[in-house]
């Protein structure tokens, strides 16, 4: 179950599937003050300072007890690559993967979406944990089994695995093209596109929640195992940054997560 947490003005979602600290940012309790990103922001790419992102983060880790410099995060560039790491990459950007595993104390994970899919996973029992940006590029190309896949590799059990899927465009809002559509079956097969790609009259929405649950679950993760945000962000731009909704010129939240 998801829920809002508050600490001081800052106000982040948590889920109750994830026993280690983590958080989804919202809107609030930043000090982000232009209109477009206010006011809890983390991106410099539509002209926030760095210095108003690092403060940010500051305040969203130190609420969650999380070192603010042991933040590892990625650029993010709709792949569907994971990377291991580790103490030694604190404080690290990468420019070439959208998913992050761990199994070091001291070490928290960050992705950044604004209507792409966050998703945090975790083995509290092995002390493995991982965070995903599943747009739906990296979702189709499986971003998700993927992380999956890397958390078992250094020791995590299938069964004790927990997903907890933040806030993101659904498919209330995602309306989608003909090259999507075809993208979708080309990657996944038309089965997969009809299954999640409803039809409204002549308009399409995809479901990128529905996508990753049923790719996760080909990965051997039950849906008892995941844990999914209801809002859509699209819906709700008030409390939630949203490409979509304002044509681009919006903030990012992050989503963290980290094993003291
Ligand atoms: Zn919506």
């Amino acid at each position: 179950m998801f829920y809002l947490k508050n600490y001081g003005a800052l106000i982040y979602a948590a889920s109750d599937a994830i026993t280690v600290p983590h958080g989804f940012s919202t809107r609030t309790g930043g000090v982000s003050t232009l209109d477009h990103v206010a006011s809890m922001n983390f991106t410099t790419s539509t002209g926030d300072s760095e210095a108003n992102v690092a403060e940010n983060y500051r305040i969203l880790l130190s609420a969650l007890g999380l070192e603010p410099d042991s933040r590892v995060s990625s650029h993010q560039i709709h792949s569907a690559r994971v990377r291991y790491v580790t103490e030694a990459d604190r404080g690290r950007v990468f420019d070439d993967c959208d998913g992050f595993v761990t199994d070091r104390p001291g070490v928290t994970l960050v992705v950044k979406t604004a209507d792409c899919v966050p998703i945090l996973l975790a083995d509290a029992d092995a002390g493995v944990i991982a965070a995903v940006h599943a747009g739906w590029r990296g979702t189709v190309a499986g971003i998700a089994p993927n992380a999956v896949s890397e958390m078992l590799r250094v020791g995590a059990n299938l069964g004790s695995i927990r997903v907890a899927i933040g806030a993101c465009i659904h498919d209330c809002c995602f309306e989608v093209q003909n090259d999507f559509v075809e993208a979708v079956a080309a990657a996944r097969g038309d089965a997969f596109a009809d299954a999640h790609i409803r039809r409204k009259g002549s308009t399409r929405y995809a479901d990128l929640v529905g996508m990753n649950c049923a790719l996760l679950a080909e990965a051997g993760i039950a849906p008892s195992q995941i844990d999914i945000a209801a809002d859509c962000t699209c819906c709700a731009p008030f409390l939630y940054h949203s490409h979509r909704a304002t044509g681009g010129r919006r903030g990012t939240m992050a989503s963290v997560i980290g094993i003291l």
